[in-house]
């Protein structure tokens, strides 16, 4: 067993890329997405075509970069990356789809915050793996068609609404990715302190795993913290105990949420006695944009069933005014 405490602390990007699974067998969870990608990819590898357009939607952290990288190394082709913001003029797009190679999958990050004039250029990339160039300008300006290598465009989004129609019509594999079991959660916790060398126990793994919102990448981040309470003030091995206490004082309570949660949460109990209330209120009041209010904080509150969405405007549960320890109002003063 080598000495944790020796090896330099590794940057969170190779923390990241050492944790990432790399084949689709090692994968864990998201059962029906990976048993139907499977099918599709070696079909695709039987025709030696490339594989169908793939979009993956979903809550941050929950694997829509890992299954695009997995899903080109399981083809056998290459892989290039990218993302809707970055990609500001149709040259851009079009200097990437020009550099494929056959077969390879391109993947963009934030497709739903593509510029409309490279969404343009990608319609017709996408369905005849064609591209239409304007050069120059005024009278002289033509159009020159360019034929490029058929390829796999991978799109991942956190707000699926936010696509226009017709690009999301042009994705042959629509794919909603969905938050993890706590049982799915422990084994990829258990795995990475396997992997960093670290071991933990099963009720230490459980205590993360519980605490994670459903969320492997927070999971990943959760056992490195807790990590460094063990090395530091523990005896290196992650036990139920000492992942409790850790997380207790990184702020994150029973049920995995964190000071921004509890914010939210408290804000519309103590403020609109529970709701509803608008979302651009709750933006403003805790000035966080609605966009991150929508896409990170509310998904998980909706799914633990703490909070509802109502043509009002948000409510709290029943649950929320339990876990904040506060008493709902009854109905008849509401
Ligand atoms: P997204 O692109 O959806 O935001 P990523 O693919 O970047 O999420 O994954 C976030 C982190 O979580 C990465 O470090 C990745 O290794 C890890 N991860 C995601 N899904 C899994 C999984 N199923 N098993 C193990 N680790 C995972």
């Amino acid at each position: 067993q080598p000495d944790p405490t020796l090896r330099p602390e590794p940057r969170p990007e190779d923390f990241d890329r050492a944790l990432r699974p790399q084949a689709l067998a090692d994968f864990i969870g998201q059962a029906e997405a990976r048993a139907n990608l499977s099918v599709f990819i070696q079909s695709a590898r039987q025709r030696g075509e490339a594989m169908d357009h793939t979009l993956f939607h979903g809550p941050p952290g929950l694997g829509k970069t890992t299954l695009a990288q997995i899903i080109a190394r399981e083809l056998g082709v290459g892989f290039r990356m990218t993302s809707g913001p970055v990609l500001a003029k149709a040259g851009d797009l079009a200097a990437i789809l020009t550099n494929l190679e056959a077969r390879d999958v391109l993947f963009i990050d934030e497709i739903h915050r593509l510029n409309p004039a490279v969404e343009e250029v990608l319609y017709p990339a996408m369905e005849d793996f064609e591209l239409d160039l304007v050069i120059g300008e005024g009278p002289a300006a033509r159009t020159v068609r360019i034929e490029l290598q058929p390829f796999t465009l991978v799109g991942a989004t956190t707000r699926l609404g936010l696509l226009t129609t017709p690009l999301r019509d042009r994705f042959g594999i629509p794919t909603r990715l969905q938050f993890y079991t706590e049982d799915e959660l422990h084994e990829i916790v258990t795995r990475n302190g396997h992997k960093l060398g670290v071991p933990t126990d099963d009720g230490g793994a459980r205590e993360i795993a519980r605490r994670s919102r459903g969320t492997p990448r927070i999971a990943g981040r959760l056992l490195r913290r807790v990590v460094d309470f063990a090395l530091v003030e523990g005896d290196g091995k992650v036990t139920q105990a000492l992942a409790d206490g850790a997380l207790t004082r990184l702020g994150v309570d029973h049920l995995g949420l964190d000071g921004a949660d509890r914010r939210y949460l408290r804000f519309v109990a103590e403020n609109y006695g529970g709701g509803p209330v608008g979302i651009d209120t709750i933006s403003a009041a805790l000035s966080e944009s609605r966009d991150a209010l929508e896409e990170v904080i509310e998904p998980f509150l909706l799914q633990q069933g703490l909070i509802q969405r109502t043509p009002r405007g948000r409510m709290l549960a029943q649950k929320a005014w339990r876990h904040l320890g506060l008493e709902a109002p009854r109905p008849k003063d509401q």
